[in-house]
């Protein structure tokens, strides 16, 4: 499968008429600002000089804040600039992020005749009390409306969700996967919600009144959705949120951050495969698995493989031709 890059431009909490409970955007993204079309150019010459020449698969993507809600003439300067990229031949497409409350049939052929071909749209649940407490201001209704829209016109759906918001909990997170699935997306984002300065979380979180879901907790829900939306073909394009500097140095002050999120979520998803898996008595062990999923299933730091050293004298992980993890091989070594 060819890869695919994406290109971001973070257009931070413009046009936005919400605050959620636990946005903070500049602190989250790094920006706190428009950007201008030298800013946003620069953005993506430098990424464009860090992939494939020739590469096909390459998506200008604006993130953050709510894009259909920013003026027509603000939308249109974003997507010329876009569209120039790509009449240049060097991007393949345009994505952009916003809010399902913001979504008309107007909008997403609008969206189509600029050649925007992927529509993100922050779901985070789809269980309203859920949206209620985070102060989304959407209900799960409008998420269901807007991907109808956005899949009647044939454009790909990214419905993005988030974990550990107020009143949420593993049932309520697996029964929004279902219904993300249930609604047709391409692909989703897994974020854990994390606490945030200068946001109603921080002070619900330091008047106990919101308790940020622990790092574990984080990776066993995520373990699951991700097998989820991995049985039903939806593509989990990411999980936990990437670090900018800001986040690091003041933004973060409580809940499930890790710069190594994904495979931590993926360590977590072989080691429960082993613990399910008949061992052989022997004293060297080599195992064969997806090329994909070699440093997953060696684990983060190694831990996968460090417990496997426990019961073998020897323990190597090869990377085989296997179409899925479940495929994966023990062999009998001589030592
Ligand atoms: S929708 Fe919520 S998370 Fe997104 S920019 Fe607006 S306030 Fe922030």
């Amino acid at each position: 499968m060819e890869k695919h890059y994406n290109i971001p431009v973070f257009l931070p909490e413009l046009a936005c008429p919400f605050r959620c409970v636990y946005c903070n955007q500049s602190a989250i993204s790094g920006h706190d600002a428009a950007p201008s079309v030298l800013e946003m150019k620069a953005v993506i010459e430098s990424r464009l000089s860090t992939i494939p020449i020739g590469a096909s698969d390459v998506e200008i993507a604006f993130f953050g804040g709510n894009f259909t809600g920013l003026p027509i003439s603000y939308q249109e300067f974003c997507l010329r600039l876009a569209n120039s990229y790509m009449s240049s031949g060097r991007v393949k497409g345009i994505r952009i992020s916003t809010r399902p409350d913001f979504i008309t049939q107007h909008a997403v052929r609008f969206l189509k005749q600029w050649n925007v071909r992927t529509i993100e749209l922050g779901a985070q649940s789809l269980d309203d009390e859920v949206l209620v407490k985070s102060g989304r201001g959407h209900n799960a209704a409008d998420v269901h409306n807007a991907s109808d829209m956005i899949r009647a016109e044939g454009l790909r759906l990214g419905l993005q969700m988030m974990i550990g918001l107020p009143g949420d909990s593993l049932s309520s997170s697996l029964t929004t996967a279902q219904k993300i699935i249930e609604a047709g997306a391409d692909e989703t984002r897994i974020y854990p919600c994390l606490v945030i300065a200068d946001t109603e979380l921080e002070e619900q979180f330091k008047n106990g009144i919101y308790q940020a879901l622990p790092l574990q907790d984080a990776i066993e829900w995520s373990a699951e959705l991700y097998l989820l939306f991995e049985r039903a073909g939806v593509k989990v394009i990411r999980m936990g949120l990437f670090p900018s500097d800001e986040l690091r140095s003041y933004g973060y002050i409580a809940g499930p951050f890790h710069p190594a999120f994904k495979e931590l979520v993926m360590t977590h998803i072989w080691k429960k495969l082993f613990e399910k898996t008949q061992w052989p008595e022997a004293k060297a062990i080599r195992i064969e698995v997806p090329v994909s999923e070699r440093n997953f299933a060696i684990g983060y730091q190694a831990v996968n493989k460090k417990n496997l050293s426990e019961r073998y004298e020897k323990v190597s992980f090869h990377a085989a031709d296997l179409p899925h993890r479940d495929h994966f091989t023990i062999h009998i070594e001589k030592l």
